[in-house]
């Protein structure tokens, strides 16, 4: 059976493939934290968030992902002055990916309600568990907990191999010489985010 996830955005246009896909090669998580809500709400497609508020996301090396088509319908933007970068389609307004500010960190974070419903499941395996259950909708208590510091520590391996392999410079969303993001991002301004608090 391939491993590859192939993902695209609501409209079609922006499409592409995760390589490798599997619970050993990267980590699914449901993610509940304010960000990830207020993005999806800011663009347009709080549909993608399960009944608590949370995202489901998963996290792997930034050389696995492959753009096929739309490169030129990526946008990006940080939410807040935190270094998170969040990528989306400008065509649909479709979240696809978080990375951090510039690819010298790396690892990407795939929303995995763009991936191909059919395989996603049995590929990326059960989610390990919720982060920021603190920010989630209504009742969370039942939901198993997941410490960002347990992330970070799966995280941390694939990040050393990324940066010892020079996979780092093979993320198509950074520029492989300076590894600065490919499209320029926007900063939610005060009144950005004010609308989103007034919603
Ligand atoms: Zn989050
Ligand atoms: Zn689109």
């Amino acid at each position: 059976m391939s491993s590859d996830l192939t993902f695209a955005c609501r409209c079609g246009s922006v499409s592409g493939t995760l390589l490798d896909v599997g619970p050993g090669q990267g980590d699914h998580v449901i993610c509940h934290c304010t960000d990830c809500q207020d993005l999806t709400r800011h663009l347009d497609h709080a549909d993608v968030l399960d009944a608590h508020g949370g995202s489901a996301l998963y996290q792997s090396r930034c050389a696995r992902l492959r753009l096929d088509t739309g490169l030129e319908q990526l946008a990006c933007l940080h939410m807040t002055d935190k270094p998170t970068l969040r990528w989306y389609a400008a065509c649909c307004g479709m979240p696809l990916f978080n990375t951090y500010a510039n690819g010298k960190l790396p690892y990407i974070t795939t929303q995995l309600a763009v991936c191909d419903p059919a395989k996603r499941e049995s590929l990326v395996g059960p989610p390990l568990g919720h982060l920021f259950t603190e920010d989630g909708i209504g009742d969370t208590s039942a939901l198993p907990k997941m410490s960002m510091a347990k992330l970070m520590r799966r995280f941390f391996p694939r990040m050393l191999r990324d940066l010892f392999s020079g996979d780092r410079r093979r993320c198509p969303l950074f520029d492989s010489e300076t590894l600065q993001p490919i499209a320029t991002p926007h900063r939610l301004t005060a009144e950005e985010r004010q609308a989103l608090r007034d919603a």
